[in-house]
Order: C-alpha cells, then structure tokens, then sequence
C-alpha cells in the first residue's frame, strides 16, 4: 500500500523543510508552527502536495 506523503512549507519563505505522512482521516489543511532553518526563526509551516 502506497503511504501518502505530505510536505509541511514554511510561511514566509515558502521552502519545504518538512515531509510526513498524510492521516488519511485528515482532510483539512494542516498548520503548525516550526522551525524554519531558513528564515532562522519558528514560522508558520502549511501542508502542500
Ligand atoms: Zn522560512
């Protein structure tokens, strides 16, 4: 069985630092404050495809 993957992209510069699986009972986008190496700072990250 194929495990879809998602990735978690930051905010404000838009890199994709995160990937996990996505919870098929999940439908709603996902949200979360982490770390971004980039901005070097905690940001939003948002769930993409
Ligand atoms: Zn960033």
């Amino acid at each position: 069985m194929a495990q879809r993957k998602i990735a978690l992209a930051c905010n404000v510069c838009g890199s994709r630092n995160y990937t996990l699986a996505a919870n098929p009972n999940r439908t709603e986008r996902l949200e979360i404050k982490k770390f971004c190496k980039f901005c070097g700072e905690h940001t939003l990250h948002r769930e993409t495809r």
